[in-house]
């Protein structure tokens, strides 16, 4: 099992965010499951890595060679792909992940996170999308995909396609639960988007 992750290339202000990128990490390496990631050294991206390599886990990041200065490529990665540009990052760790995380993140995070809603709603994958909202920084998200609902522009089955969870142990229990239900492929290193 292999979860793409997309967070902040910065920490943000709350403590709590560093903290549960930490705690996730840690957990991914004691449940075996891979991290696919920006390859990046800074923000939360750093952290996440960091923790997951500490625990003895695998890391694999995607990175454009455009970003590798910016955002700091991490040197001590188990697998590093540098590639052309963002479509092709976006492609790529779509492709290696059976299952995608949002941590809080900024501009970058949102767009990473919504297009792969976008293509579960259009059935071109069925990997579980979730989104962690630590100390209630998705809160206002939730409300707008409540509201998108209530407008008429989002259905109410589409609207499960972002599940949110409140904490690093509900959402290990949920990837946990995921890998149950569909045992897995990436270590084949052929992914899928279907
Ligand atoms: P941010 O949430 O803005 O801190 O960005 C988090 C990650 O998203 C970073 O690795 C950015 O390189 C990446 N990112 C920023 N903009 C985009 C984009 N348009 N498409 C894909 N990834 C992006």
């Amino acid at each position: 099992m292999r979860v793409a992750v997309y967070c902040g290339a910065r920490t943000g202000h709350d403590p709590r965010h560093s903290a549960a990128a930490a705690a996730f990490g840690n957990a991914l390496a004691e449940q075996a499951f891979g991290l696919v990631y920006g390859a990046g050294s800074v923000g939360l991206m750093g952290i996440l890595a960091n923790a997951v390599l500490g625990g003895g886990g695998e890391v694999i990041g995607v990175i454009p060679e455009t970003l590798a200065t910016v955002e700091l490529l991490h040197p001590g990665l188990t697998q590093t792909h540098v590639v052309a540009d963002m479509h092709a990052r976006k492609a790529l760790m779509a492709a290696l992940a059976d299952a995608f995380v949002a941590l809080p993140g900024g501009y970058g995070t949102l767009e990473e996170l919504f297009e792969v809603v976008t293509w579960a709603q259009l059935g071109l994958h069925h990997k579980p999308v979730y989104v962690l909202d630590v100390a209630g920084y998705y809160a206002p998200l939730a409300a707008l995909l409540d509201h998108m609902v209530v407008g008429g522009f989002v259905t109410p089955e589409k609207r499960g396609v972002v599940r949110l969870v409140p904490a690093v142990d509900a959402l290990m229990a949920a990837l946990v639960a995921d890998e149950v239900r569909s045992p897995i492929h990436s270590s084949t290193g052929t992914g899928r988007v279907e």
